[in-house]
């Protein structure tokens, strides 16, 4: 038989034919980059192909690299094999990877969530034979709600805290979750601060074209009573804190896709959880999967037995590779911008 179009490696997913690792977890000559989360753009690489909005912030985390850009959907051949990368909605600038070689197609979906949430270029199914996907929220307990209902919620906790004299903090990794509740906010309600981590990311969608409220950085000497009712949007790391004590007396939330889970909202101990992921929940994973026409499904991280014999009772060809992604991690989450 001949190489598969896509193989598993000890270096990361791997095309033999063209000679280029997807998202590998070690040095390797050539990587295509579906983002720029640290989990999937890692240092080291000989050079680097992604997407144009993508670059900025991979630029701003990995440095000096050598890295070439395509829009969407642009093709590139490497080696005979057709490569082209497509939107896959989990942050501005995702992408999924379609490779393609006599026929034969095999799509790496990265990261990616159905919903459009109006700064992410939206999802696009593309046919194939052969999917990779995650499964970060593979059981049928997340099913995600509609993004204007979490805005509402967000909105409305944020102004009953700032009647109340309190100042509101929440946590979400620096690149992607926090532009997104960002762009969710009413400005009206009180002033928007950020931490450094956020505020770097910021700069840079701005700089892209990424519409976001007007936010004030959090330096050493500002004075939180000079912004009364504000809500300071955090890395995770930073809540509880000395750096986010200042801002006493003070409302925490946070918004993830586990906190679906009751155990999580418990053990977190925050005021506020905000069920939001830059994932697919359990409906959109099944929806992608279908929408490719695939018969061959590979499950990479998250509930992975689970949802491969899910998969196989639905009639698909199911495996489970292992790779070194982490999917959206509560602590360190999604690779800091
Ligand atoms: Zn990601
Ligand atoms: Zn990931």
């Amino acid at each position: 038989m001949a190489d598969p179009l896509l193989t598993f490696t000890d270096d990361g997913i791997f095309c033999p034919i063209g000679d280029f690792h997807i998202d590998p977890w070690r040095p390797v000559p050539r990587a295509l980059i579906t983002h720029g989360h640290a989990d999937h753009a890692r240092s080291g690489h000989g050079m680097y192909l992604a997407t144009q909005n993508a670059a900025p912030v991979m630029r701003h985390r990995l440095g000096d690299i050598t890295l070439e850009t395509v829009r969407y959907g642009e093709e590139r051949t490497l080696n005979g094999v057709t490569v082209s990368y497509h939107p896959a909605g989990h942050v501005p600038g995702s992408a999924q990877i379609r490779v393609a070689h006599k026929g034969e197609v095999w799509v790496v979906s990265g990261d990616y969530k159905i919903e459009d949430d109006g700064l992410s270029e939206p999802f696009e199914p593309i046919k194939c034979h052969a999917f990779i996907t995650e499964c970060t929220f593979g059981l049928p307990v997340f099913k995600w709600q509609p993004q204007r209902e979490i805005a509402a919620e967000l909105n409305a906790w944020w102004a009953e805290n700032a009647a109340q004299g309190r100042n509101t903090i929440l946590g979400a990794y620096a690149l992607g979750k926090a532009q997104r509740l960002l762009s969710l906010l009413n400005p009206d309600i009180g002033p928007i601060l950020t931490h450094g981590a956020v505020e770097n990311t910021n700069a840079i969608l701005r700089a892209q074209g990424v519409r976001l409220p007007d936010t004030v950085l959090v330096t050493p000497d500002l004075n939180p009573k000079d912004h009364p009712g504000a809500l300071i949007v955090a890395p995770p790391s930073a809540l509880g804190t000395q750096w986010a004590r200042r801002f006493r007396p003070l409302s925490d939330g946070f918004a993830s896709g586990w906190m679906a889970l009751r155990g999580v909202r418990r053990r977190r101990a925050a005021d506020r959880g905000f069920v939001m992921s830059d994932h697919a929940d359990w409906a959109g994973l099944n929806t992608a999967i279908a929408a490719t026409g695939a018969e061959r499904i590979f499950v990479t991280h998250g509930y992975t037995s689970i949802f491969r014999r899910w998969l196989e009772d639905q009639g698909y060809e199911a495996q489970i590779v292992e790779t070194a992604y982490e999917g959206e991690n509560l602590d360190t989450a999604e690779g800091a911008a």
